[in-house]
């Protein structure tokens, strides 16, 4: 029997429509997702993921208990979609809510277009309105709501975002929410100089774009933290223990137990050996301590997220 005092699980399944496609750059599509129960979805925003069941070719989702009361509280819809038969459970794939209004029952994310290799990019491409969809996200009646929020600054004053196109979403999300006492610098990769998005923030926020224009992911944001770095005259007086991750079999995701205390706070996402380049260099070689850092690992290059 359900009560009113139940414990809400933090995600849910949230059945939902695609209501607009908007074409923002030569990589960003956004897609405007709209849903009867969208009024209670988590509204924490900042880097907050969800995870999509991406349709099939012929539109269909297979049920994970989205509409039904009963399973959205015992909260058993990994298990029904694990359970399902291999061809009628649809793929998964993470990624970051960029806008929630509750009050309209719509969000945004905006998808990345890298052509059709993987099923997300692929279904985004021919994505209309009408479509539907599942989306797996936060439940603002949960007390645990909050889970699938990485940013924990703290009470950091000075804060440095790393990431690629797949962590712009997140980055940008964050930017437009920092008070005016907190200074920040954004270091973000992206395929073409088009692809440099609008951001709405204040003056203490520094927002560097690199256009990769055909080089190798991720190879423009090493050097570009280690110029930053320099200027700001970090140094290894100190350097953190660090353990190797081999991004190919391991996911590079490290998060600290506890926010920050004071002073400094980075952010850093994106394609995973990327990440590990600049989780060594601010560690190892510019003395940041882990308690300090976050680092994602968003995607894989020629690894798909359903291996
Ligand atoms: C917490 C989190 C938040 C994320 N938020 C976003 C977001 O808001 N927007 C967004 O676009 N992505 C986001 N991502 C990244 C996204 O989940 C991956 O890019 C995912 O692999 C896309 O799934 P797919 O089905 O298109 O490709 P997959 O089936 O996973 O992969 C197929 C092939 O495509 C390659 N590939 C995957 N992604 C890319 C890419 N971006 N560029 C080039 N090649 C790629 C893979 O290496 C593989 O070879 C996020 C990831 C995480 C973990």
């Amino acid at each position: 029997m359900l009560t009113s005092q139940v414990v809400r699980p933090s995600y849910r399944p949230y059945l939902t429509r695609v209501a607009r496609v908007a074409r923002l750059s030569d990589s960003f599509l956004r897609v405007t997702f709209t849903g009867d129960d969208l009024d209670v979805f988590g509204d924490t925003g900042l880097d907050q993921r969800i995870k999509l069941l991406i349709p099939f070719l012929d539109g269909s989702v297979s049920d994970v208990g989205a509409d039904d009361e009963e399973s959205r509280i015992a909260g058993d819809w990994y298990a029904r979609w694990r359970d399902l038969p291999n061809e009628l459970r649809n793929p998964m794939r993470t990624y970051t809510v960029r806008a929630i209004r509750e009050d309209d029952r719509e969000i945004d994310v905006d998808f990345v277009c890298h052509g059709d290799t993987g099923p997300a990019s692929a279904w985004v491409l021919r994505a209309m309105p009408g479509d539907e969809i599942v989306i797996i996200g936060p439940d603002v009646r949960s007390p645990n709501h909050r889970e699938g929020v990485e940013f924990a600054p703290g009470a950091a004053t000075r804060l440095l975002f790393v990431g690629d196109e797949t962590a712009v979403p997140a980055v940008t999300s964050i930017l437009e929410t920092l008070p005016t006492h907190i200074s920040a610098s954004a270091i973000l990769e992206v395929p073409h100089a088009g692809d440099a998005l609008p951001v709405t923030t204040h003056d203490g926020v520094e927002v560097t774009w690199l256009a990769r224009e055909g080089a190798e992911t991720g190879s423009l944001l090493h050097p570009a933290v280690q110029a930053w770095c320099a200027r700001r005259g970090f140094g290894g007086d100190d350097p953190d223990e660090l353990s190797d991750i081999d991004v190919d079999f391991e996911v590079l995701w490290e998060t600290p137990d506890s926010a920050p205390t004071d002073g400094f706070y980075a952010w850093v996402a994106g394609e995973s050996s990327m990440v590990k380049t600049v989780r060594r260099h601010l560690v190892r070689e510019c003395g940041v301590h882990r308690s300090q850092v976050a680092f994602m690992g968003y995607w894989r290059a020629g690894r798909s997220e359903g291996v």
